[in-house]
């Protein structure tokens, strides 16, 4: 682990900070050491919340390793007996969640989706919410090894690669420095589910997160406009 002193997202180091303890699971199975101080910082710049302790490439390739199997949920059911059997199987299977998801996208892409050949899901565990029908070249890199549905082919590397349309869901709480990932793939990397979320909650009218979920759904919008006709090189 190393420690960060400004936020992870706009630079600022102008913090307020609450004393933490690293999660016991975290620190045994990605560290191999047990629970150490952190801090969980709120950042004055941007409002954003996040430790500072963070986990090094490494540390993150042994949290991923068998993401989810059978060792991972030993692991971790041992500490947090919340995780559950029915926790632990149902995350990335649930048959509601993966229709809404991908209709919900299908949705904010509209037609933009006919200028979209190849589709790359970042992070998108066996690609199984890239909406139906989107793309002829359908790929998903994850760090996890795990198998990829039928029909999308797994990437072990985006480097050098270019795609029409780059989903990026779920992921950039799950990383250490989210700016690097951004910049990587450019604004290729729309956080395209960002939209689709954004219309979800609006339907299921809760009132309290509705002028966010305006603003990330115009900026998601916003950003989807140049999808047609440009590659996204990563
Ligand atoms: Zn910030």
């Amino acid at each position: 682990m190393y420690v960060i002193a400004a936020c992870p997202c706009c630079g600022s180091e102008d913090l307020r900070r609450w004393p933490a303890i690293v999660s016991p699971f975290i620190a045994n199975h990605a560290c191999g050491t047990g629970p150490t101080h952190a801090n969980l910082c709120e950042c004055h710049g941007c409002s954003f919340r996040f430790f500072d302790t963070r986990l090094t490439d490494s540390e993150v390739e042994n949290l991923y390793a068998g993401y989810r199997g059978e060792t991972y949920f030993e692991a971790r059911h041992r500490h947090e007996f919340w995780y559950s059997r029915h926790v632990h199987e149902g995350i990335g299977n649930d048959p509601a969640e993966m229709v809404s998801r991908k209709e919900n996208l299908a949705k904010v892409l509209g037609d933009r989706s006919q200028s979209i050949s190849t589709v790359l899901d970042y992070g998108g565990d066996r690609g199984q919410f890239i909406p139906d029908g989107l793309g002829t070249d359908r790929f998903v890199y994850d760090i996890s090894d795990a198998k990829p549905i039928k029909g999308v082919a797994g990437l072990t590397s985006v480097e050098g690669r270019q795609f029409d349309f780059v989903m990026l869901a779920h992921v950039l709480e799950h990383c250490s420095e989210p700016r690097q990932i951004l910049r990587s793939g450019q604004r290729g990397l729309l956080a395209s589910h960002v939209g689709a979320e954004a219309i979800r909650h609006l339907r299921t009218g809760r009132r309290d997160d509705r002028q966010t979920m305006l603003e990330m759904r115009t900026a998601a919008v916003r950003a989807l406009r140049d999808v047609g006709g440009r590659k996204f090189r990563m």
